[in-house]
């Protein structure tokens, strides 16, 4: 789960990291009462999407009046503003940051990951801020120092204080380093946050160090333990398709292709969806309908994938252990007829009643295309795709 970098913001200021003032605004009118609460004579107009890349999308602009809050805000309000995480369709822009502009001295990178090679918190931390970590690990990875923390110790005061000396915090900033570190840490592990990511963070010309941008990801499995963080969750940054399929329990993920792909299991759609590839085809979207899909859910799947218009076939690609056969062949058929299926449907169907389901399947009047193993499903829907 993604949040805004004002949410971000929130649960640093909670954990003792220093961030800039500001409020999340969601109309022209509010920015520029935002901009005379904060005082002082720059602020920064700052787009809240979930995704990164805002500066240099024109999505953060500096302010040095109250007229140019205005102006920036009513500009970047309602922009479709694209990054290069945002894919070319690029974001809405329905809310703002609008925050005390900082005196930066220097630019730093801070981020942290759950790492699983070695099952700990791995900490990053790199002089070269501001800019895609991407590139400076492709062309300088010698400046990004990292360090696996031990869960039992935490963060330690010699391990923060080294890898701020590391990335060139000057001596009058080394402690504040590493207590903006710790903190961090703090948050990381009490939310169970997969990934947290201060790009910049900054010390300012009286060498303070303050977090100016803010990214946090969470363990999705995680949330029902933090209602808090639930709170923060925005509908309008997500796919609506994957917003439904959450409803009723489905995983489920939309990809570029035109094979919507129905399986149960995540290994299994993993392989089906390779499988496609291999044939030439492109799969729609990841769907694992899990071990225990009933009727409803499978109607429901099925809904979802036809909703997307670049579906052009559909794959059912079921083994069932626990899951029967036969309950799969009602629930497609039953869905089937629900949705007045348009596009062509290959059913692979392997395990625990595969007679009676395969029996239900040509019973039922549907027209639909059976496949005998993978890679025989994979080419049948690969064909029907192209219209064949
Ligand atoms: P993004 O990473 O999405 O581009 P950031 O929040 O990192 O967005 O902002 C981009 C740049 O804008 C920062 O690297 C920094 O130079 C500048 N900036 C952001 N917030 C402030 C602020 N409060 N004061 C001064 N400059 C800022
Ligand atoms: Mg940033």
């Amino acid at each position: 789960m993604n949040i805004h970098e004002y949410q971000g913001k929130e649960i640093l200021r909670k954990y003792g990291v220093t961030t800039p003032r500001g409020f999340p605004c969601f109309s022209v009118d509010e920015a520029v009462d935002a901009a005379k609460k904060l005082g002082g004579n720059v602020w920064v107009v700052k787009a809240q999407i979930h995704a990164g890349g805002r500066g240099k999308g024109g999505g953060v602009k500096v302010a040095k009046s109250l007229d140019e809050v205005r102006k920036y805000a009513s500009e970047i309000l309602g922009m479709t503003l694209v990054t290069h995480q945002t894919g070319p369709e690029g974001r809405l822009v329905k809310r703002l940051l609008i925050e005390e502009g900082a005196d930066i001295q220097k630019e730093y990178y801070v981020g942290m990951v759950v790492d699983r090679a070695t099952q700990r918190v791995a900490l990053m931390a790199s002089s070269e801020g501001g800019m895609n970590i991407e590139d400076v690990a492709r062309d300088t990875p010698e400046l990004i120092h990292k360090v696996f923390i031990d869960p039992v110790k935490g963060l330690t005061d010699a391990e923060g204080e080294d890898i701020a000396r590391k990335i060139g915090m000057p001596e009058a900033a080394v402690k504040e380093t590493c207590k903006f570190m710790q903190g961090l840490y703090k948050a990381f592990v009490e939310t169970d946050a997969s990934l947290a990511e201060i790009n910049p963070l900054i010390r300012t010309g009286d060498n303070r160090v303050i977090a100016l941008d803010a990214k946090f990801n969470f363990d999705s499995n995680a949330m029902y333990r933090h209602p808090e963080i639930q709170e923060y969750r925005d509908l309008d940054e997500e796919n609506p398709d994957e917003i439904q399929a959450s409803k009723f329990d489905l995983t489920y993920i939309s990809l570029d292709g035109n094979i919507g792909c129905m399986v149960n299991g995540a290994g299994l759609a993993m392989a089906t969806m390779d499988i496609i590839k291999l044939y030439g085809g492109a799969p729609a979207n990841f769907l694992d309908v899990g071990g225990g899909a009933t009727t409803e859910k499978v109607t429901e799947a099925f809904k979802i994938m036809l909703s997307n218009p670049d579906v052009k076939a559909i794959l059912v690609n079921i083994f069932g252990g626990i899951m029967r056969c036969d309950v799969i062949a009602e629930g497609i058929v039953a869905a089937a007829k629900q949705v007045s299926l348009k596009v062509p449907l290959v059913v692979r169907l392997e395990g625990t009643n595969v007679d009676q389901g395969k029996e239900i399947l040509a019973k039922s009047g549907l027209p639909i295309i059976s496949a005998s193993g993978m890679a025989d499903a994979a080419q049948k829907a690969v064909n029907a795709a192209k219209g064949n």
